[in-house]
């Protein structure tokens, strides 16, 4: 450590929000350039290896080869998948001296598709999967967190290429194993979650959550069997649905100046058609969807019981790309059939509007809701009946307690950091291409994909969040920088020898070490940054040497023992060992 590029600090930086980030500065891993954009020094460069190297085994070890594309990629790529203009303002776009425009990768879809088209033309080529670790740029909106989201950050991506929809699930499947592989090995605690997969959903999508408080993403757990799904992607149990005919006549009610669902209810009270709760009316949301590609927003209705919020992220989801929002004044104006306050889904029809509702307001359900006329609600407005939806969205907002579409248990809701990505792509980006094969008959046949992504640096801070306590970070044995740091507690030359020779041979023992050799800095400070720095093993050679013994501490659980000279490497050899894994 006398001569490690490292200087540890004191105090949190100024701009960090997360224990993860502030950490990794205060222990020297990395330093931030500018927002989202960070160097990483020999600490983190060490931590870092250590991630990639995991992975790579794993990848290697499902038979995936790998490559190595640009970040540097030119706008035709991209406008020919339609990316250039859908990517929006999240892609960095450049030009070069002539003038002509380049982008820097966000992903690389694109370049896969193309270059095993290039090499590839026969049935006989394929399966395929390919990978590669590499440095992806998004102009990220809020770029949080340090380097949990970067606007420059490692991913390994990798696709598979296959001839059929058998051989797409066989590669997803060798992928989502490899990644429990991994995530068991860099030692996280970690979840598997349905996701959606937006426009190109239907198929597989999951993604690899580390829960934690400052996770970014919601995710909902049963709390009885293993159901666990993204807030875009989860079904919550709705009611059976009833037959549409055994409900009262519509009904219309004088409801004047009620435009709130807490001021209909109160009204509906009094009217002595018995009690009502908020839960009992349908509120129709009116939003607006642009589609990629189309000009202009389309109207878009969604009912959900009047209890609950439409949870518009969710929503974007499941659109994506759509992109969804907030209808305006001026999107209402031109539809005068939707009277604002009093909108019901009886006449969306009629007026050609698009309507959707949340699978909680089931076939045969029978509501109190706008009756398109100001100042007036309908009650017994029934689905099936007096309205059909042009289908179903989850919309609602999740909240705890709601239960689980498989069995039926309650719910709850966490907090996560999405670690991994793994999800059947399809033809899209083939059919773009014209990614084909030639098959045994001689008819080309589109090659199918899947998509599977690591965010490496992310990988990184979200094991920090995961491991640090309040004295610092807190590595797993053969993630951190090194598996022992050696203290010479003393500056007393004989002390510093002796630390020394002992580090040499813990080191010929095949374990990674860390010594702190420097002679200016007091035993107080240095213990202060082993716990900083968080090596696993922190073995102190001080003044327990005159009787023949250093000190072994566990920097997790803080528990120490005095170990004899001579059996120094063998405690350190156990105390390092890797849990073993199977296989
Ligand atoms: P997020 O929802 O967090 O933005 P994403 O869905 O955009 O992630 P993918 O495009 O699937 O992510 O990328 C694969 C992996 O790359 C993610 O699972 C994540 O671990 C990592 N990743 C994505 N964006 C960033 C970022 N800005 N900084 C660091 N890692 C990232
Ligand atoms: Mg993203």
């Amino acid at each position: 450590m006398s001569t490690l590029f490292l200087r540890t600090l004191r105090d949190d930086p100024a701009d960090a929000e997360v224990p993860s980030h502030k950490l990794l500065v205060r222990a020297g891993y990395i330093r931030r350039v500018a927002p989202g954009i960070y160097s990483w020094l020999p600490l983190g460069m060490a931590v870092l290896a250590n991630v990639e190297r995991i992975v790579r085994e794993e990848m290697n070890g499902i038979g995936a080869q790998e490559v190595h594309f640009p970040a540097l990629i030119p706008r035709d790529i991209f406008e020919a998948s339609g990316r250039w203009a859908d990517y929006g303002d999240g892609l960095f776009r450049l030009k070069d001296r002539k003038d002509a425009d380049y982008l820097l990768g966000p992903t690389h879809e694109e370049l896969f598709t193309l270059l095993v088209k290039g090499e590839y033309s026969s049935y006989k080529d394929y399966p395929l999967a390919l990978y590669q670790i590499q440095t992806k740029y998004r102009d990220e909106a809020r770029p949080r967190a340090g380097i949990l989201r970067g606007r420059e950050f490692i991913m390994k991506d990798s696709y598979s290429f296959d001839l059929s929809h058998e051989g797409l699930e066989t590669a997803y499947q060798a992928h989502r194993d490899a990644y429990e592989r991994i995530f068991t090995r860099l030692g996280f605690d970690y979840r598997i979650v349905f996701a959606v997969s937006g426009a190109m959903g239907g198929s597989a999508s999951e993604e690899f959550l580390a829960p934690t408080p400052s996770g970014e993403d919601t995710f909902v757990q049963c709390t009885n069997c293993d159901y666990a799904a993204n807030t875009e992607a989860v079904e919550i149990a709705a009611p059976a649905a009833t037959s549409p005919e055994d409900h009262p006549a519509q009904q219309v009610l004088d409801t004047p100046e009620t435009p709130t669902i807490d001021t209909l209810v109160e009204r509906l009270n009094t009217l002595g058609l018995g009690t009502f709760t908020a839960a009992d009316t349908l509120k129709n949301v009116v939003l607006r969807t642009h589609a990629p590609g189309s000009d202009g927003w389309e109207l878009l209705v969604v009912g959900v019981p009047g209890d609950r919020e439409v949870d518009l992220k969710r929503l974007g989801g499941q659109l994506e790309p759509t992109i969804v929002e907030q209808a305006g004044p001026e999107d209402l104006a031109k539809y005068p059939a939707l009277v604002k306050g009093y909108i019901g889904p009886q006449i969306l029809a009629e007026a050609k509007i698009r309507y959707l509702v949340d699978p909680l307001v089931v076939e045969g359900s029978t509501w109190v809701t706008g009756a398109n006329v100001a100042d007036k609600h309908a009650a017994f407005v029934v689905r099936g009946r007096d309205f059909t939806p042009d289908g179903e969205i989850g919309a609602v907002e999740i909240r705890d307690g709601d239960l689980c579409s498989r069995c039926g248990s309650p719910l709850v809701i966490a907090r996560g950091i999405e670690l991994g990505h793994v999800f059947q792509l399809g033809e899209k980006y083939a059919k773009v291409f014209g990614l084909t094969a030639l098959g045994p008959e001689g008819k080309p046949v589109t090659v199918t994909m899947g998509s599977y992504g690591v965010g490496i640096t992310r990988a990184v801070a979200a094991l920090a969040e995961q491991t640090y306590d309040e004295k610092g970070l807190c590595w797993p044995v053969g993630i951190g920088p090194a598996d022992v740091h050696v203290v010479a507690a003393s500056k007393d030359a004989e002390i510093i020898a002796a630390a020394d020779s002992l580090s040499q041979e813990i080191e010929a023992a095949g374990v990674r070490v860390l010594f702190d050799d420097r002679r200016s800095v007091s035993p107080g400070v240095k213990f202060k940054d082993a716990e900083l720095i968080g090596v696993p093993t922190i073995v102190v050679v001080g003044k327990g040497l005159a009787e023949g013994v250093v000190e072994v501490k566990d920097r997790r659980t803080d528990e120490r023992r005095d170990v004899a000279v001579a059996d120094a490497v063998s405690a350190v050899l156990a105390a390092t060992a890797l849990p073993k894994t199977a296989g």
